[in-house]
Formats: structure tokens, C-alpha cells, sequence
């Protein structure tokens, strides 16, 4: 169906691009043939480096003459196979369109190229006093293309949304190469349909993003971080329950069950706080009311003791609140640590927050049924929980307990009202559960979405449809 690059291909690409941004195969490609998922896979035919939409549209319409599939990628940091091009093809990457071009203190927004790494952008804004809060734990290594494409959340994803809720314009380059600027500097748009939000989440299956203008707020001033640990699933699962039944909206309020707290101890050789704990519970307050910050943080402590929290560590000093952000960030690479090959299966489930007392009990009886090591940690203050099958078993069981027990934690989501994703997105490793958190009618409509975005199937294919 596609075509292969061969060297007439190269050498138009090599004239769109330039000296030194396209990469052949006599060049170490292996960086491009994968993202995060480990056991995920394949060369590209070549790379391209772009530094331009006008790049990006040329490329794309030599793509749709010559029939090669093209494939975006961001930073590569993506846990679910996105950026994995596994029809061969081209590689567009867009990792040196990475300028920040405004910061618009006025309107309160920010322009950026979509290479910008998200922790690059967050210091740039915070140093002007202003804010933008999706934080994916990628952050310093993810790119806000990626994010866009993600639709990426993050702890702070409670008190202040995902980056949906962010993007205020695009300007995107379709399959044809055709240019689109869509929104811009108003806060308000109903005009037409929001197609913004349809490219928002849509993985890099129906244009490139090439500019991203995003709406700003204003720092708060000051925060508070708390450790809680808990001898059981259960009380920090209805503790979370019930901070938000009292009307408390913490910025950030993550789960960590013990063994996810043993790993980051077993890769920085640190000794991590309440190490015998079953979960923790990380919890951050934000605000410019230091007295009402103050309030709020008493009463989930005492909430959180009523459910019989072993203690309650409040870090109010920048060392000690990075140390223990420090810990929740290394989670991923300390889980894949444990695997000797390094892989993990990680699902990314997440269910309304009231069910989260009852579906962490039940995925450890999942591991146990099959016998395998499930790790679970996550976003529990919007009911995104993280759960990680860890390859330390023998070759034998991982092959035929792993996509079992897998299946029917995806069911278990679903069957207590949840989502097979809840920010890692489909890509190539959910395809298969799409199905199971949606309605046929829904998979059509996105079919023909797809179809008239991207005819003749050039732009990222082999993701999200099976
Ligand atoms: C340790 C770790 C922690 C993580 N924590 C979180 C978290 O807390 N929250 C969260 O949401 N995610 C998290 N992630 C997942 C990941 O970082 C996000 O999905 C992120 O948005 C990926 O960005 P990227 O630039 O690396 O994208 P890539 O992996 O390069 O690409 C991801 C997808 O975006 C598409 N894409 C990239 N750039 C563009 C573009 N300009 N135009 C169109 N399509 C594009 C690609 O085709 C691909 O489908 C984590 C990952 C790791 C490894």
C-alpha cells in the first residue's frame, strides 16, 4: 500500500530540508524507531529534522505524491507507541522547532514552537511571574507538541485540567500540506465547530502541529506539600474520597502503593520516608490565601488521620517538597528497573474517584491470580491510576498470564464506570481495548474523521484503529 524512500525521495527531502537534517539509513536511526514502550520496535526509512511549518507542508505533500507514510514525532517520550513508526516511512521530527516566540503578558498567553521541552516553558513563563500548569512527570524530557497530541495531564490535572484546557490556537499542517490557523488570542471562540479540541488528543493522526499559542494564569504564591502514608489500599483510597467530599480541590493528589515506593528507594539507594507503609499518599496545596491554604491542609490531615493515616509529614521548604517530588517522578524508571530486561506493561486506566477504594484491592488480586507483579500508582484525585505488570517472571508466564491479567484490569476500569486511557492515549499498545470504553457508533464517527482528515491513510498510520 505504501511506497518505500528511495534515493529520488531522499533527494527532494534533502532539498526541503537542508544540509544536515535528514537522516538516512547509513545513519544511527535506532533513536526514532521507538518511544517509552519497551519492546516496541521499528526502523524508520529516514528522519526528517524539520525547522518550519513550510518544511512540515512541503514534506507532506511530497508524502501524499510519492505515498510514504510519515510519522510525527515529538520528544519520544510517549507510553504508548505513538511515535513508533511501524510502517517504515519517514520520521518527522520536531525536536528543533523548539523556540519559545512570546510571552504576551498582556493577554496572559504564551507562543511556542511545538519542540519546546514543557519544563523549558514552564520556567520561562514562571520567571515572568506567570504560570501554566499542565505537568506531565515527563515534563523536563517530553515535548508540548507531544502534549497537544496527548492531550498529556499530570498531577496538577484536579485542581487545574489537562493541557485541553489550555489551547487557545494551532496552526496545523494537514495531510495535503495545507496550512490551517486555527483560534488565537480570545479567550472566548464559538466560531464553527472546535476543531481545536478535535486536534488536541488526536495523537498525531490528522495533522501536524506546527505553533501552539496557550493560555496563561498567574502564579500562585503559596503551596503546601503533604506525605500521607496508610497501612491499607482502602483508607488512602476513601481518604481521597473524602478530601474532595469536603469540598478541598488540591492541586495535586497522587497515589503510590509501596512496592512503587520501594523502587525508587532500590534505585537511588536513598531510604524513602514510611517505607512500611501499603500507600502513600502525596498531596499539594496551592493558593495565594497562605490562611486558607493553611485550613485546608488541618483538615485533610485530620480527614486522613479519621481513616486511620499513620502520620501526616507536612513539607513546607523547597528541599524537602523537591525530595519528595523527586521520589513520585522516578517511579516509571525505578519500576522498569526491577524487570530484568526492563519492561513493564504500564495500563493507564481511570474510573470515577469514588470507585478508587474499590479497584485497588481488586488489581492486586489480579497479580496474585496470575501470579504476577502489579504495581500501581497514579493521579487517584482524578481516578488515573497507573498500573504496572513488571516483567519479572519467566519468559513463559509473561507471555501467557501478562495479556490476560492486562485485559481484565482494562474490564475491571470499564465495568466500574471508567476509561481504558486516561492521558497516555490509544496509540499502538490500547488499540485493542478502544472497544471495550466506547461505542461502536463513536469508532465510525472517528473512522470518518479520520478518513476525510487524511484520505489516503499517509499521516501516522497504524494507530488508534485496529
Ligand atoms: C517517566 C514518564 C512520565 C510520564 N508522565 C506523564 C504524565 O504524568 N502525564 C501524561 O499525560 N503523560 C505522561 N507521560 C507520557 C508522555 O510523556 C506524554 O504522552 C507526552 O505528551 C509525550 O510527549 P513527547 O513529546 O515525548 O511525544 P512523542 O512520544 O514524541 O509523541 C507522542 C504522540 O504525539 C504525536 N506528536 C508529537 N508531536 C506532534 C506534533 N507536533 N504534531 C502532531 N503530532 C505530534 C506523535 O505522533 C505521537 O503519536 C510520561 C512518560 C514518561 C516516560
Amino acid at each position: 500500500m505504501y511506497k518505500k524512500i528511495d534515493n529520488d525521495v531522499l533527494k527532494e527531502l534533502k532539498e526541503i530540508l537542508g544540509d544536515g537534517n535528514l537522516l538516512t539509513p547509513e545513519d544511527d536511526l535506532d533513536t526514532y524507531a521507538h518511544d517509552e514502550v519497551a519492546e516496541l520496535w521499528h526502523l524508520p526509512e529516514a528522519v526528517a529534522r524539520v525547522h518550519s511549518t513550510e518544511q512540515v507542508s512541503e514534506i507532506l505533500k511530497l508524502a501524499q505524491a510519492k505515498r510514504f507514510p510519515v510519522t510525527p514525532r515529538g520528544a519520544g517520550q510517549g507510553l504508548s507507541g505513538g511515535a513508533v513508526p511501524v510502517f517504515g516511512g519517514l520520521v518527522l521530527s520536531l525536536e528543533k522547532m523548539e523556540r519559545i516566540l512570546e510571552i504576551d503578558e498582556e493577554n496572559l498567553m504564551v507562543s511556542v514552537e511545538p519542540g519546546v521541552i514543557t519544563g523549558n516553558l514552564h520556567r520561562e513563563v514562571e520567571a515572568a511571574g506567570l504560570f501554566y500548569p499542565p505537568d506531565p512527570a515527563s515534563l523536563d524530557s517530553c515535548s508540548i507538541g507531544g502534549n497537544i497530541a496527548e492531550n498529556a495531564g499530570g498531577p496538577r490535572a484536579i485542581k487545574y485540567g489537562v493541557t485541553k484546557d489550555y489551547v487557545c490556537g494551532l496552526q496545523a499542517v494537514l495531510p495535503s500540506g495545507e496550512v490551517m490557523e486555527l483560534g488565537g488570542k480570545v479567550v472566548k471562540n464559538v466560531t464553527g465547530y472546535n476543531l481545536i479540541q478535535l486536534l488536541t488528543g488526536s495523537e498525531g493522526t490528522l495533522a501536524v502541529v506546527t505553533r501552539i499559542l496557550l493560555r496563561l494564569l498567574p502564579k500562585p504564591e503559596q503551596r503546601v506539600d503533604l506525605l500521607v502514608p496508610f497501612n491499607s489500599f482502602q483508607a488512602a483510597g476513601q481518604s481521597v474520597s473524602d478530601i474532595i467530599k469536603a469540598r478541598i480541590v488540591p492541586v495535586a493528589l497522587e497515589f503510590m502503593e509501596r512496592d512503587s515506593v520501594l523502587a525508587v528507594e532500590k534505585l537511588t539507594e536513598k531510604e524513602v520516608p514510611f517505607r512500611e507503609a501499603a500507600a502513600h499518599l502525596l498531596i499539594t496545596l496551592d493558593g495565594n490565601d497562605k490562611a486558607q491554604i493553611d485550613r485546608d491542609y488541618e483538615r485533610i490531615g485530620e480527614i486522613c488521620l479519621e481513616n486511620g493515616a499513620i502520620d501526616v509529614l507536612v513539607a513546607d521548604n523547597p528541599q524537602m517538597r523537591e525530595r519528595l517530588w523527586e521520589n513520585r517522578k522516578l517511579i516509571i524508571e525505578a519500576l522498569q528497573n526491577l524487570s530484568p530486561q526492563h519492561i513493564m506493561d504500564t495500563q493507564d486506566i481511570v474510573v470515577p474517584r469514588t470507585q478508587l477504594p474499590h479497584l485497588l484491592p481488586k488489581i492486586k488480586e489480579v497479580g496474585e491470580r496470575y501470579q504476577l507483579p502489579i504495581i500501581s500508582f497514579g493521579h487517584a484525585g482524578d481516578g488515573n491510576v497507573h498500573v504496572n505488570i513488571i516483567k519479572d517472571v519467566p519468559e513463559e508466564v509473561w507471555k501467557n498470564q501478562a495479556p490476560k491479567a492486562a485485559e481484565e484490569i482494562y474490564r475491571l476500569a470499564v465495568s466500574l464506570g471508567g476509561m481504558v486511557t486516561g492521558e497516555h492515549g490509544i496509540g499502538l499498545t490500547r488499540k485493542s481495548f478502544l472497544s471495550l470504553g466506547i461505542d461502536q457508533a463513536q469508532i465510525e464517527m472517528m473512522r470518518r474523521i479520520k478518513e476525510d482528515f487524511d484520505p489516503n491513510g499517509i499521516l501516522n498510520p497504524g494507530k488508534i484503529f485496529s
